[in-house]
């Protein structure tokens, strides 16, 4: 008898059918003899429905003062998903109970609409499993110590997964979703993609950090830490298939990383329309610049991505940084009001078209070139490269993003990840 939690995104819950798919689903580990934990996600479409509500009300929803509501109103998705898959497990014959976030509790911190997990007390869950019951838990919510609601960000239910999964050392995590699992980029953008069997756990950190909403990077932060056994699955296979060949299907994320030593220089192609670019054109470039702007910048809570400083011309230069799109506004205006004019800026630019492109792979640690050939791809397809930044197993590069596509298809071909590569 294993402890297996088990993640179901929104497409997954997108229908009461498809509820009674992962009803059934569970309840064939379930009598399989093991202790089961679920977490469902919003039905698909229904986090951004209730979002949009709020705007409705007010197009500043965004604002500081108005975020604890946005997670009261944003919880009620999973609120819904954890009754009604409560009820259908009920409709199959199981006992199961269903639990919001506050009820756990999940304790987060107070930063509403990307909390992070603080602690789980898992006591309650506990005596439910011991008791013979499915527990059914809401992904993406958890409550802060004054009691208020609060979200876990986008994507957040794989967090949820994972965090209930380290703090009860589950023996698996699997993360049920509408692809069958990790690919080489979106199989979405590229037909070609291929599934990965097994993925090291830092490539899939850096895939996630880079853009594919895969799986919340949060959540792999937490498999990474904790060591949970985590595997991404499709929830469109019929519910009845062979427990033990559903157990090895998918993409499982690995932490040894000898298994992947001979493994393709490049395993994915990540990419994030979520950036936008903002310049200061015309700075003094002397020390301590870098820091005047960017200091106030990370001061407003403002993450800073990619940043690129010119070679100075008569003792001026230019320095853009790309920040994430829901910021853009605020940056540009404490550029343009406060920073700009502090640092004697010549001139504030902004540009919301550009989109980051990343190869990322554990094997180029140690092949030299890789950077190179990726931008030698870019410009045989005659695509500007706006700013690059590297790490030891990625290279991520800013372009326009009307050539998005354009460029993953064509580093997909050049790192021969395509299907009939393989
Ligand atoms: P869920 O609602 O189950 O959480 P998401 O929409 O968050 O599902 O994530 C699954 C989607 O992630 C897929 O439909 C796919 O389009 C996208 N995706 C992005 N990058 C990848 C990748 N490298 N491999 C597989 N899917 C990817
Ligand atoms: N329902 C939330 C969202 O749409 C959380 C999730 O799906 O993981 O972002
Ligand atoms: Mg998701």
């Amino acid at each position: 008898m294993a402890l297996i939690v088990h993640k179901y995104g929104g497409t997954s819950m997108g229908s009461t059918d498809r509820i009674r798919n992962v009803a059934k689903r569970v309840a064939k580990w379930a009598r399989a003899g093991h202790q089961m934990v679920v977490v469902p996600s919003a039905m698909s479409g229904e986090t951004n429905r209730l979002l949009g509500l709020a705007k409705e009300l007010s197009p500043a929803s965004s604002s500081p003062s108005l975020m604890r509501e946005m997670d009261m109103i944003a919880a009620t998705g999973e609120q819904v998903s954890v009754g009604l898959l409560a009820i259908a497990l009920q409709a199959e014959g199981l006992e199961a109970v269903s639990y919001t976030g506050w009820q756990v509790p999940v304790a987060t911190d107070s930063s509403y609409t990307k909390a992070r997990i603080e602690s789980i007390d898992d006591a309650k869950v506990r005596a439910d499993l011991s008791a013979g019951k499915v527990v059914v838990i809401a992904g993406f919510q958890g409550v802060d110590e004054d009691n208020n609601i609060t979200t876990l960000g986008r994507g957040g239910s794989d967090t949820s997964a994972v965090a209930i999964a380290a703090a009860m050392k589950a023996d698996e995590c699997l993360i049920y979703t509408d692809v069958d699992g990790v690919y080489t980029t979106d199989p979405r953008i590229v037909p070609e993609a291929r599934r990965l069997h097994t993925i090291s756990f830092e490539e899939m950190l850096e895939m996630a950090s880079l853009g594919s909403k895969i799986l919340q990077i949060r959540s792999v932060e937490f498999a990474g830490k904790y060591r949970v056994p985590l595997r991404v699955l499709s929830s469109f296979t019929n519910w009845d298939i062979d427990i033990n060949e559903e157990a090895k299907s998918g993409t499982l994320i690995t932490f040894e990383e000898d298994e992947k030593m001979e493994q393709a220089v490049v395993s994915g192609i990540a990419f994030n329309r979520d950036e936008a670019k903002v310049t200061l054109l015309g700075v003094p470039d002397k020390p301590g610049i870098a820091f005047q702007i960017l200091g106030p910048v990370a001061d407003a809570n403002i993450d800073v991505d990619v940043i690129i400083q010119n070679v100075s011309q008569d003792g001026k230069t230019d320095f853009s940084f790309t920040v994430h799109r829901n910021d853009y506004q605020r940056a540009m205006e404490l550029l343009e009001k406060t920073v700009g004019p502090a640092v004697q800026a010549a001139k504030v630019q902004g540009d919301t078209r550009i989109c980051k492109v990343s190869i990322v792979g554990i094997g180029m640690r140690s092949h030299v070139g890789v950077a190179s050939k990726m931008f030698r791809s870019l410009s045989e397809e005659g695509i500007n490269i706006q700013m690059i930044t590297t790490s030891e197993i990625k290279t991520s590069v800013v372009i326009d993003e009307k050539y998005m596509e354009l460029a993953v298809r064509a580093l997909h071909r050049a790192f021969d990840l395509d299907q009939d590569a393989a």
